[in-house]
């Protein structure tokens, strides 16, 4: 495995809000990397730090020590090969689904003819492309996660990075939320990693990595993987 298949790598990556007695320390020192093809959970209650290292991951956050490499993304950590589906309701309420679809697209620079081709496309591989004309308010919630799914997936990012993708809805809704990201992330050629504090959710991905109170820890098994596989405070 070359340096060119890991897409993201956290060496001793921190993360700290606030400061003095207000600090709050939401990931210590976090050493884990994440490469093509991988299908990885991270799990941890509320407030373990799962956002924050995933926000870390996507470089929404900078860290307040250690780094955060992208080596094997030739362009950085940039829209077009970093995807973000966010925890909670996304979509813009005055475009409808494709507009939705399409805008990082448009805001990329692509034509809005090809965006929009693009964006139907996306929705499509998500099922969703009857709902292309509808307002986001006209969805329901599993249906408003699959276009927020379908607007990551029209930019075929190298990694797809789902932050309680299935937190608003029902289990059996949830499961197939699941199902579309992991057959989406294979059709596309993504690596998928996706936070959740449900178990029945994490054991759908081939790994999982546990957070908490901000540490990261190991796969049960770490020799599975290689020297710089999530090391946390276990080991
Ligand atoms: P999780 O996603 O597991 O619920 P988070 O990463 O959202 O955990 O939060 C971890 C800790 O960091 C929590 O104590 C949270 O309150 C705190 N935190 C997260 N984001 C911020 C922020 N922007 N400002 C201050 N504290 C934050
Ligand atoms: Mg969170």
């Amino acid at each position: 495995m070359s340096a060119d298949d890991v897409l993201v790598h956290c060496q001793d990556a921190a993360r700290t809000f606030g400061q003095g007695p207000a600090a709050v320390v939401a990931v210590h020192g976090a050493t884990c990397q994440v490469r093509a093809g991988d299908r990885i959970a991270i799990t941890g209650p509320s407030g373990s730090g799962k956002s924050t290292l995933l926000h870390l991951m996507a470089a929404l956050e900078k860290p307040t020590a250690g780094r955060v490499t992208w080596p094997g993304l030739t362009q950085g950590p940039v829209a077009g090969q970093v995807g973000v589906v966010f925890q909670g309701p996304s979509l813009i309420p005055a475009l409808d689904v494709a507009e939705n679809a399409a805008l990082p697209l448009v805001l990329a620079g692509v034509p809005e003819d090809g965006a929009r081709r693009r964006a139907l496309d996306a929705l499509a591989l998500v099922d969703a492309a009857d709902l292309a004309d509808k307002l986001p308010e006209e969805l329901s919630g599993g249906q408003a996660q699959r276009v927020a799914i379908a607007r990551v997936l029209a930019l075929a990012p190298r990694l797809v990075l789902a932050d309680e993708p299935t937190g608003q809805l029902d289990r059996a809704t949830g499961q197939h939320i699941i199902d579309v990201l992991l057959a989406t992330a294979d059709a596309i050629g993504a690596a998928l990693v996706v936070t959740s504090h449900d178990p029945t959710v994490a054991q759908r991905l081939d790994e999982q990595w546990a957070m908490h109170e901000g540490r990261l820890h190991s796969t049960p098994d770490p020799f599975e993987r290689t020297a710089a596989a999530p090391q946390g405070g276990t080991s």
